[in-house]
């Protein structure tokens, strides 16, 4: 697995949170339902408005530790995330106390009937909600029922009660184990499938003997640098390379050598124009491009000149003869004018190479 564990955390981190939001404001509401539907609070002052304060209080805190969690991002995020926790199963502790506590009371059908509901709302809302970490929706399942579970059996009330409430616990944590392995699988196939769109998009730009960026990537580059430069009024610099004789290095010594030396040609290239402004691109065959953003005449000449040198110098070591060739650059500098298209620096440079070639090659020509 390459994706990211970072990017990841903080995708479920996300995904938690905005999962969770919905349900605090159902537990405000719900709570008062369950106090007043049927004048609980009534009969039950102390225990209605303890209920009702203790998860207004732990709802409140969690809306506002959602907020500051935002904004203090991943800087805390192993301590919000303890706290967002430890927080949710106060939530249900509060909920799973008032259970067990109407659970002993005599003469509340109703309120048992309201509370009851409620408990199978939020257990299952708690497993679909809490579901990118399993342990989280298992703990939130069992802190809410099992008080209820604890008291009946200690009191010995109820057991058809007990056992009703036991296989609803062992239901809901399998569907948090259940759907937590497919929460967790279809990220993983998300993220698989966005790492092989970017690899194929890569693949795409790239040119597969050099490595450097295709005619195809070099192409769409310039179109979007033309308007960009045109819209500047920056300088834009195109150099076309040809190599000199290079059919003979393939006559003389075969077709993998010559591959072998336009792998070396396009290092060399590279070494020299190595802004990350600078793109290199394998224009075809034996030819090389590269486009140069606002730097002027004179220094695009200097690193022209740069390059040809290099690669006179370069050679490749084949049956320990060393086999070398020469270059010939064209060199085409303007501020786009935005009436024309990008194909016009390309045709100068063009013009300008064939003019090297005829000057003898080895050279540099700019185009006045
Ligand atoms: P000039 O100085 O006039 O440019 O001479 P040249 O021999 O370089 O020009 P020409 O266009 O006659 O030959 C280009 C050669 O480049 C012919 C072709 O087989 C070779 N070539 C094109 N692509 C590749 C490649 O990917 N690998 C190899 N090894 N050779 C290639
Ligand atoms: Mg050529
Ligand atoms: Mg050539």
């Amino acid at each position: 697995m390459t994706f990211t564990r970072h990017k990841v955390n903080s995708r479920v981190v996300q995904d938690l949170k905005k999962r969770s939001t919905i349900g605090i404001i159902f537990y405000i509401i719900l709570s008062i339902i369950v106090i007043c539907a049927d004048g609980f609070y009534t009969r039950q002052p102390l225990a209605s408005l303890v209920f009702f304060f203790s998860n207004l209080g732990i709802c409140l805190f969690r809306l506002i530790h959602l907020k500051i969690a935002r904004e203090t991002g991943d800087n805390y995020e192993t301590f919000n995330r303890g706290v967002f926790y430890v927080s949710v199963v106060i939530t249900a502790l509060v909920w799973g106390c008032m259970l067990a506590y109407i659970n002993i009371l005599d003469g509340e059908h109703i309120t048992q009937l309201l509370i009851y509901l409620c408990i199978c709302g939020l257990c299952a809302g708690g497993v679909v909600a809490f579901i990118p970490y399993r342990t989280l929706a298992i703990i939130f399942n069992i802190a809410i029922l099992m008080p209820s579970v604890i008291t009946l059996l200690v009191k010995g009330l109820n057991p058809p009660l007990i056992i009703m409430v036991c296989l609803f616990s062992i239901y809901m944590v399998l569907i948090a184990i259940r759907g937590n392995k497919e929460y967790w699988d279809a990220l993983e196939n998300e993220y698989l499938l966005e790492i092989k769109s970017l690899e194929l998009a890569h693949l795409s730009n790239t040119d597969v003997l050099t490595g450097l960026s295709n005619r195809r990537h070099f192409n769409d580059v310039l179109d979007r640098e033309w308007k960009r430069s045109g819209r500047n009024k920056n300088l834009l610099s195109l150099i076309l390379l040809d190599v000199d004789f290079f059919k003979k290095i393939n006559d003389t010594y075969g077709h993998q050598v010559g591959d072998e030396y336009l792998i070396k040609l396009a290092e060399t290239l590279v070494s020299v124009f190595k802004r990350d402004s600078d793109i290199v691109a394998r224009y075809g065959g034996e030819e090389f491009t590269v486009l140069l953003v606002d730097v002027d005449v004179a220094h695009t000449l200097q690193l022209a000149k740069t390059a040809l040198n290099s690669i006179a110098a370069m050679t490749i070591n084949h049956k320990g003869e060393k086999i070398g060739t020469t270059i010939s650059a064209g060199v085409n500098c303007c501020i786009p004018d935005h009436n024309t298209v990008s194909d016009t620096i390309i045709l100068g440079a063009d013009k300008a190479l064939y003019m090297a070639k005829q000057r003898g090659r080895n050279q540099v020509v700019v185009l006045e």
